[in-house]
């Protein structure tokens, strides 16, 4: 069992942010605008129980860039890091970067989605996960 709250942050360490509940799920997406978003193949995320993300410190550091669907893709405006992903309307906090987290955050990644977009330089590995063309039901 990991210790919570679960600590994270950016790779500035202005933003810092602590997970008070278990995460409810993980993936990796393999959608295009992760790829952009990240400069790599995939995003590695968990999506968190409503409420349970509370940023610690430089609240002020963190941008929302706003594509013309989906969530927010939150970042560190100071060194760029990705931090989260938030729903537009209700304001909520949806999920974090795996890779911001301190320590171990229990969680594994269970599943990869839109990988009929995934990138034709890095085979999706033959790992067991379940696998979505297109977003995951849930
Ligand atoms: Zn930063
Ligand atoms: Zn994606």
């Amino acid at each position: 069992m990991s210790a919570f709250p679960l600590t994270g942050g950016c790779l500035c360490g202005g933003v810092r942010y602590e997970v008070t509940a278990p995460p409810l799920s993980a993936g990796y997406c393999h959608c295009t605008r992760c790829q952009r978003r990240t400069g790599t193949a995939a995003s590695a995320q968990a999506r968190l129980a409503p409420g349970s993300l509370r940023v610690t410190q430089g609240a002020e550091l963190v941008r929302d860039y706003a594509p013309p669907t989906g969530f927010l893709k939150c970042f560190c405006s100071n060194c760029g890091g990705a931090l989260w992903s938030k729903d537009p309307d209700a304001g909520e906090v949806m999920s974090v970067r795996l890779g911001t987290f301190d320590g171990d955050p229990g969680i594994r990644p269970s599943f990869r989605t839109f990988v009929a977009y995934a990138a034709p330089w890095e085979p999706i590995p033959d790992d067991g996960l379940e696998r979505h063309d297109e977003a995951r039901r849930r």
